[in-house]
């Protein structure tokens, strides 16, 4: 049976390879493993391409979240930490990293509900909320799911009105852009992941922080090396979190690549909504006019999710679940976070969404099999 997965890294290494053991041999030879010269490469490659000032490497993307976070809490407040009473706004349909780097910088989330379309935190309850509680926020971290951004105009609006730093998680999101502003270039700071299963994978774990403001790339490249210009005598409680040379080396090798496999998600993507559309049982995404979308992933509700998942499964299918729990349901959060109204979108979402295949390189007749066992599933 012909077996059709997700993603497929195998292939897209056979793609190329040429390219990364080229990278990878240059890094044999130099030796220089910890700050080498791909580092401050793929920075530079990196804010050229997002069109922000400062790109700072760090070893994940959670870490990239947590480092912007703790970088404006001391530039903000003075202090390590932001404080328990400090709020940060964000959405509770993501992955755990962006709620818990909220609570490691000090601060208490704030989930407030998502908008059913896009999946996106919901603007307009955001407004809502600040209109009672502006003096709690101190910022907003809106995540990118799936890689489309939120608003950005909207977003920069209700910043300025109350004062929030945005931290935008933009882990699913390199490559999108908001009225042709990347994505990762419209907040404060911008949070990416290096992930193998994202848009521009490493070879392992790996991210970045990508900012416009000098004290908020200067804090972070403190922080991520024990919180010390001089390691050896430390200012602030740091992290090691350095981005290997290694890792940035590969990623650096594959971001000539990245405009073209986006452009082949789109692709994938517009084929799928095309099919898809007016099957009843099925509901597509919508995509906001003004957002460019990086198809990280290709996220469709659908009902009897899960046997849609099982009887796909049989036709070597592969598909995910992102994500089966939204965050304020996790034993983690639980007296450490705030909710406002009902978080009930959130909570359908989980219900309701998957993923389907979305490997840049995948060939028609794969994209096809997916569409036709879809409509087989709810036509017969
Ligand atoms: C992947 C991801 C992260 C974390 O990135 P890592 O590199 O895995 O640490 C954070 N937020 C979102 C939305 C993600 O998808």
């Amino acid at each position: 049976m012909r077996q059709v997965p997700v993603l497929d890294l195998k292939l897209e290494y056979e793609y190329y390879k040429q390219d990364i053991e080229a990278a990878i041999k240059r890094c044999m030879k130099h030796q220089r493993w910890i700050n080498g010269p791909e580092v401050k490469q793929l920075e530079d490659t990196a804010a050229g391409f997002l069109g922000v000032k400062h790109c700072v490497g760090v070893a994940s993307g959670t870490d990239a979240l947590v480092i912007s976070l703790r970088a404006l809490a001391i530039r903000n407040t003075g202090n390590e930490f932001f404080d328990k009473n400090d709020e940060i706004i964000t959405t509770p349909y993501t992955f755990s990293a962006t709620g818990e780097a909220i609570i490691r910088s000090g601060a208490t989330p704030v989930f407030i509900d998502i908008d059913p379309g896009t999946f996106n935190i919901d603007l307009n309850q955001v407004r809502e909320y600040l209109a009672e509680n502006g003096d709690k926020a101190v910022g907003i971290v809106p995540v990118y799911l799936y890689g489309q951004p939120v608003d950005g105009d909207g977003l920069r609006r209700l910043a300025e009105e109350y004062d929030l730093f945005v931290v935008e998680d933009v882990a699913q999101a390199l490559g999108g852009a908001w009225q042709g502003k990347r994505s990762g270039s419209v907040g404060t700071a911008g949070a990416f992941s290096f992930f193998p299963s994202k848009n521009l994978g490493g070879f392992g774990d790996g991210g970045l922080i990508s900012t416009n403001d000098d004290r908020t790339a200067e804090l972070s490249r403190i922080l991520l090396k024990h919180g010390g210009k001089d390691k050896n005598n430390v200012d602030h409680i740091g992290y090691n979190s350095r981005l290997d040379t290694m890792q940035a080396a590969i990623v650096l090798a594959k971001f000539r690549y990245l405009e073209e496999f986006i452009g082949r998600r789109r692709k994938i993507a517009e084929n799928y909504a095309r099919e898809l559309a007016g099957i009843e049982g099925v509901t597509l995404p919508t995509v906001l006019t003004g957002a460019l979308h990086s198809y990280n992933q290709f996220t469709i509700r659908a009902a009897r999710r899960d046997e849609l998942q099982a009887s796909l499964r049989e036709k070597g299918i592969s598909t995910m679940v992102y994500y089966p729990y939204p965050l304020h349901r996790m034993k983690v959060f639980q007296g450490r976070m705030k909710i406002w109204k009902t978080l009930d979108q959130a909570e359908l979402a989980a219900r309701e969404v998957i993923s389907l295949p979305m490997e840049p390189l995948l060939e028609q007749p794969d994209i096809d099999q997916v569409i036709h066992s879809i409509k087989d599933f709810f036509t017969t």
